[in-house]
């Protein structure tokens, strides 16, 4: 049998309980997903590429088909070298919708074989995004409730970037 092998890219700065509603109902369509962590060298981060695969990790200790991994350059390249033929993405809004149009459509033409597979957020998870959750923490507010229940902010540091 193939297995069916989708990547899950994204910053996860940090992971959020939006990512993981995802990745937990896309376990269904998938044998394997891998969570690609960005390492984009110009783009700032608020947690260290390491501190963001820690947190994930954590929160997928008991899922062995989520395998966590981090990668530069082109997400479609990362597909064919790791036999993945998905790309896996949430969508929330219009506006996401017109933003993973684009990249989908180009990366169908650079890499016609992966296909992008979309999920609609739960509604509870629309507002939910990793900007708004740094910006509480930074502040001192309390975002537990917008993070997997399975970690706790409070154990990893972060700003230092
Ligand atoms: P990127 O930096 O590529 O936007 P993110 O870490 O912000 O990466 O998000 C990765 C993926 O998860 C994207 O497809 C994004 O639309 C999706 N996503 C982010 N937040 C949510 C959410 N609350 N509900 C569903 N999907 C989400």
């Amino acid at each position: 049998m193939i297995n069916k092998i989708a990547v899950f890219p994204g910053s996860f700065d940090p992971i959020t309980i939006g990512h993981e509603a995802i990745v937990k109902r896309a376990l269904s369509l998938f044998d394997e997903i891998i969570i690609a962590v960005g390492a984009n060298a110009l783009k700032k981060s608020y947690y260290s590429l390491e501190t963001r695969k820690a947190m994930i990790s954590k929160v997928f200790k008991d899922e062995p088909r989520v395998k966590i991994d981090h990668y530069e350059g082109l997400t479609v390249d990362y597909c064919v070298k790791h036999g993945a033929k998905y790309i896996l993405r949430g969508l929330r809004t219009s506006a996401d919708f017109e933003f993973e149009r684009a990249i989908a459509q180009v990366n169908k033409a650079m890499e016609s074989d992966v296909e992008s597979v979309f999920l609609l957020a739960v509604p509870e998870h629309t507002p939910v995004n990793s900007t708004i959750i740094r910006d509480i923490i930074r502040s001192g507010g309390d975002a537990s409730r917008f993070v997997p229940a399975s970690i706790s902010l409070k154990d990893y540091k972060g700003g230092e970037d």
